[in-house]
């Protein structure tokens, strides 16, 4: 069977990464069909109905967010809101046909029922009350919402494809409404007509959102409309057990760029969190793609952990191309430095990448561990790297510096002639390296200082090292 699934993000803020966690099991689900099956399809809705949610340039951020992480969606995305038309149709359809019926209660009527539930201390239920009355009993000149005639009997049972058999007897649903009076569908009517229309065989979505499987499979059901698939995902919690939110810290995907992850990362990440392969963690796409089932999706809640994440981090920068990582520092670099960076930074930065790439959990840090690459000199020298910088320590530099001129200026080389002077002065070649790291970089850690030298050149190095020893 050729599979269809879909996400339906509300545009009701930015991407969060539960959200994220959603499209990618679906984007996953359904290229694996599409690659080793029958064929598969995914597709966007932004379920931007209720206007007083949607916020302005939310969908925009949605769309710039699943770019980034590679989710790319098939056809159109489809704008809820445009479909009003065809939802009051459907509405209407259920009304004439009996299996809907109009409401003329009043808010405040409304009102008074959750009271009566919230004394009794039972969730609030329609208490059904216009669900037999004759059309003649219309207040007139109201507008009505259209309910659904939930059964009364019976229960309604759902396989989920995570869950397994969940059912809930029908008693417990109420008679929900599918159009208000003011014209505009509710969730509950949009999103199975939209499932239906767009042909989405497999609604993949978080565990919060079983309550209304129940109800959305019995509209299907009226409608006579295929049962989807339903495979409900349980959601991402926070390190205390409680449901990931802004008090745990970012949420939303954009932050995680700006913290200088990559996408695809955050996409390894949120993979595992969820569902596993063995004991795999590093799984590129190509491969999620072969292995990505739903079967394999756990039952339990999972926990985020942001070390966990900064390490699958730090090997995707380690194994990413080193032109694209020296594209996203230059754009950091810019946006943080404009003007005060040295023409040739990007060329050092380049040359510095394999051994700068595999020192950083993140772009930022990446960015931060590429500054010695990036200003005029003289260079700021960091108080623990001044620390080293004590007399011996410069008489040493002194002596090196001596016997740089009209050196081979490979790394190899310098490293030779650091070499000759440790063994004059009967010292480790750290005790000469260190000192001259912190002359060179301003700092006490970086790649191998000898290949610093190479790329910095013989001018740039040797001009670091006399504002050090004769106190610019
Ligand atoms: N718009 C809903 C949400 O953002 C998704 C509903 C669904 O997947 O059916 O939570």
């Amino acid at each position: 069977m050729s599979v269809v699934t879909r996400f339906a993000p509300s545009p009701s803020g930015s991407l969060h990464i539960g959200g994220a966690r959603t499209a990618l099991f679906n984007w996953l689900f359904a290229r694996h069909h599409e690659l080793y099956g029958n064929g598969g399809k995914y597709l966007l809705r932004i379920e931007d109905t209720d206007r007083a949610i949607s916020v302005e340039g939310a969908t925009k951020q949605i769309y710039e967010s699943l770019e980034w992480l590679g989710l790319d969606w098939d056809g159109e995305a489809v704008s809820q809101f445009a479909r009003v038309e065809r939802h009051r149709e459907i509405a209407s359809q259920l009304l004439n046909t009996g299996l809907a019926y109009n409401c003329y209660c009043t808010p405040e009527q409304l009102s008074e029922m959750r009271e009566l539930a919230r004394n009794d201390g039972r969730p609030m239920r329609y208490d059904r009350r216009w669900r037999d009355r004759e059309p003649s009993d219309a207040p007139s000149g109201a507008a009505p919402a259209i309910r659904f005639k939930m059964p009364l009997e019976g229960v309604s049972v759902i396989n989920d494809l995570v869950q397994g058999k969940v059912e809930v007897s029908n008693k417990e649903l109420d008679d929900l409404v599918l159009l208000r009076g003011d014209g505009t569908p509710t969730y509950m009517l949009a999103s199975v007509v939209d499932d239906h229309d767009m042909g989405v065989t497999h609604i993949i979505r978080g565990d919060d959102h079983l309550t209304n499987a129940f109800r959305q499979s019995q509209i299907c059901r009226a409608l006579e409309w295929n049962l989807p698939e339903y495979a409900h995902i349980p959601l991402i919690y926070g390190q205390d057990g409680t449901k990931l939110s802004k008090r745990h810290g970012a949420v939303g995907v954009e932050s995680y760029k700006q913290l200088g992850y990559l996408p695809e990362a955050l996409c390894n990440y949120l993979l595992r969190l969820g569902w596993g392969h063995g004991n795999e963690e590093i799984i590129d796409r190509n491969q999620a793609i072969k292995w990505f089932g739903l079967e394999a999706v756990g039952k339990s809640p999972s926990r985020f952990d942001i070390s966990k994440l900064a390490s699958i981090n730090a090997h995707y920068l380690r194994n990413a191309d080193d032109k694209r990582l020296v594209n996203i520092v230059m754009r950091e670099l810019q946006e943080k430095f404009n003007g005060t960076i040295v023409d040739c930074a990007k060329d050092r930065i380049f040359r510095g990448m394999p051994g700068l790439k595999g020192r950083s959990k993140s772009t930022i840090e990446l960015t931060e561990n590429s500054l010695f690459y990036v200003f005029e000199r003289p260079i700021k020298i960091s108080r623990d790297a001044a620390e080293l910088l004590t007399s011996e320590a410069k008489y040493l530099l002194r002596e090196f510096a001596n016997i740089l001129e009209n050196s081979d200026w490979s790394k190899e080389a310098l490293e030779t002639k650091a070499r000759t002077i440790a063994d004059q002065s009967n010292i480790k070649l750290g005790a000469l390296a260190q000192p001259l790291r912190a002359a060179i970089t301003g700092k006490t850690i970086s790649p191998s200082i000898f290949e610093i030298m190479e790329i910095l050149g013989p001018e740039e190095t040797q001009a670091r090292l006399e504002d050090v020893l004769c106190g610019n």
